[in-house]
């Protein structure tokens, strides 16, 4: 039986020891399994006394008051839905995180401490959070073993999250919202925030590096049996480090093979994964993985079809940035066809809204940076009432070529721009769901998460979708199901 310890491993962990030394609080609710302690000194964090009016059903009347109402709110929510004889003890604290005025680290989560080989393991020579480990053993397996000098023995899930976010130079505007109804507006949403985050600790991780495909300590964790590459036919535990770390970079080929999630995936997921196909000529003809759009349609079946053709409105004569209403020359070109137009300079809504003006049936947005499978197009358009897509700067590039023959009015390329009803969006053709291995690698990102394709979204995507609903399983998200895979 073997005892890791995360904290050994960072200087955030080094600095929290200072702040143990103020008295800790700590809450657990009648009949929860999910106690919080706070690391928070006097007058800060979750002790801060700024006076604020209640919000969302948070009936709190301090900022400190607030966010403390939220973990205990969240801790609910998952201890509602999880099983076991031990207490999970969360560790929760506010910092003074990486910030600039546009884009800040929000928090982060995990496992502080994991074992392997013991009692009831289901698998031997495997990390398991302590959180999980102590249900399958069925008794608290820091119990009796010597602290390790960090105050911290106990700890299942260590928790941080940013107390400067919406200031003038941390993400100026958008500051966590407290309430417990989803309103949050322009604001981030700290529920649905610190129930992601919670689900990384509970065990949505693998300990497994991703950008090395080294295993932590030379073991792997209980996730790595149930990653598949589906190009190979091989799982994570069946791999050198070098086919895990390049199967970290194979977009939408990296499966999560676990029964419940698998199970599960037909009352969750919609069918049809957006795509554009070529028809002709034949030198491009096939299919093409698109980003989808956050405002305008959403692709359907049998889709949009049509002949493409680029803006042209740079110098270089190549590129077409649509960031101001098109020319006659590209009117005339894109009107009653596919437009295909350049990322850059403006934001995508800008580009859509001037090509949508000129009379354009839908639009392609070819990326201005390498990356693969391609993000969707951010942004906000209520006016917006055609289908627009990214590309990746690759098959921009080969399409281009192939435009380079038209005319003023035709080139011959004839797409449609819709979705392949074989397949669920986020899973595999085998109905299995996929993983997110974005190329290049996204540290804190890549693999410990689901493929951001999936729709409707889930709560462990990479980023935090407004349609998210305060729930971790069948028939609105998965989450639950891939722990139970794990052992829970
Ligand atoms: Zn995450």
């Amino acid at each position: 039986m073997k005892k890791l310890n995360f904290a050994h491993r960072s200087l955030v962990a080094a600095t929290l020891l200072a702040i143990m030394a103020y008295a800790p609080i700590s809450a657990l609710a009648a009949g929860s399994i999910v106690s919080i302690v706070s690391r928070d000194p006097a007058g800060f964090g979750f002790n801060d006394p700024t006076p604020v009016a209640p919000v969302g059903g948070n009936p709190g009347v301090t900022l400190g008051e607030q966010r403390w109402n939220v973990y205990r709110y969240v801790a609910d929510l998952w201890a509602n839905e999880l099983t076991s004889s031990e207490p999970i003890t969360v560790s929760a604290g506010w910092e003074e995180l990486t910030c600039t005025a546009s884009s800040a680290v929000l928090g982060s989560a995990g496992a502080y401490n994991a074992w392997y080989n013991f009692p009831n393991a289901p698998v031997t020579n495997t990390w398991h959070g302590q959180a999980l480990a102590n249900k399958l053993a069925g008794f608290n397996l820091s119990d009796g073993t010597p602290d390790d000098g960090s105050g911290y023995g106990n700890v299942d899930i260590k928790t941080q999250f940013n107390v400067n976010l919406g200031k003038s130079d941390c993400l100026a505007g958008s500051s966590f919202y407290l309430g417990f109804d989803g309103a949050h507006g322009t604001d981030i949403d700290f529920v649905e925030t610190l129930l992601h985050e919670l689900g990384h600790g509970l065990g949505f991780q693998t300990f497994t590096s991703g950008s090395t495909g080294a295993p932590y300590a030379g073991l792997a964790s209980a996730w790595d049996r149930f990653m598949l590459d589906t190009t190979t036919g091989k799982t994570w535990t069946g791999m050198t480090d070098g086919e895990r770390a390049a199967s970290a970079l194979k977009g939408r080929k990296l499966a999560w093979t676990g029964a419940q999630v698998t199970a599960a995936i037909p009352s969750v997921l919609s069918l049809g994964v957006p795509q554009l196909s070529v028809s002709t000529p034949a030198s491009v003809a096939g299919k093409y993985e698109v980003g989808s759009a956050s405002f305008g349609p959403a692709l359907s079946y049998p889709g949009m079809s049509g002949e493409l053709m680029p803006v042209v409105d740079q110098a270089n004569g190549v590129t077409g940035l649509a960031c101001t209403p098109l020319s006659a020359v590209n009117t005339l070109a894109v009107k009653g066809r596919i437009a295909l137009v350049d990322r850059g300079t403006c934001t995508f809504s800008i580009k859509v809204k001037n090509v949508q003006a000129a009379g354009a049936l839908a639009v392609l947005v070819a990326d201005n940076a390498a990356g693969s499978p391609p993000s969707g197009l951010g942004g906000t358009d209520p006016s917006i009432i055609i289908p627009a897509v990214r590309i990746t700067i690759d098959d921009g590039a080969k399409l281009k070529d192939a435009l380079k023959s038209r005319s003023r009015t035709h080139s011959g390329v004839f797409v449609n721009l819709g979705v392949d009803m074989s397949m669920r969006a986020g899973a595999d053709p085998s109905g299995r769901a996929l993983l997110f291995t974005p190329n290049p690698y996204q540290g804190g990102s890549s693999v410990s998460h689901f493929d951001t394709i999936a729709f409707p979204n889930l709560l462990m995507e990479p980023s935090i979708n407004g349609d998210l609903g305060q729930v971790v399983k069948a028939p609105k998200d998965l989450t639950l199901h891939l722990l139970k895979d794990v052992g829970w």
